[in-house]
């Protein structure tokens, strides 16, 4: 038996199948596994080292557009963290 290295369960080995239970195991953790990052973004990254920042949080700003745009921005004001208002 071999443990499916997606999902956990237990599998009959077989030499089509070694690693993932099945065919859809096999996919969905194939889509799951983290992108690389590209060329680009790896060059930009490196301009990050390069310049200077008002404020870590600037920084944190620029790093999250880069690895992970899809996340919501951190807000920055005038280069500090935008602190909301309570009023
Ligand atoms: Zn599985």
């Amino acid at each position: 038996m071999g443990i499916c290295l997606h999902c956990g369960s237990a599998f009959p080995r077989t030499r089509r199948t070694r690693k993932y239970c099945t065919n859809r195991c096999k996919t969905n953790a194939c889509l799951e596994r983290k992108p690389r990052l590209r060329a680009s973004e790896i060059e930009e990254l490196r301009e990050l080292l390069m310049r200077d920042f008002e404020s870590i949080d600037g920084l944190r700003e620029r790093l999250r557009a880069i690895i992970a745009p899809h996340l919501p921005p951190i807000p920055v004001d005038e280069g500090r963290a935008a602190i909301p208002r309570m009023d």
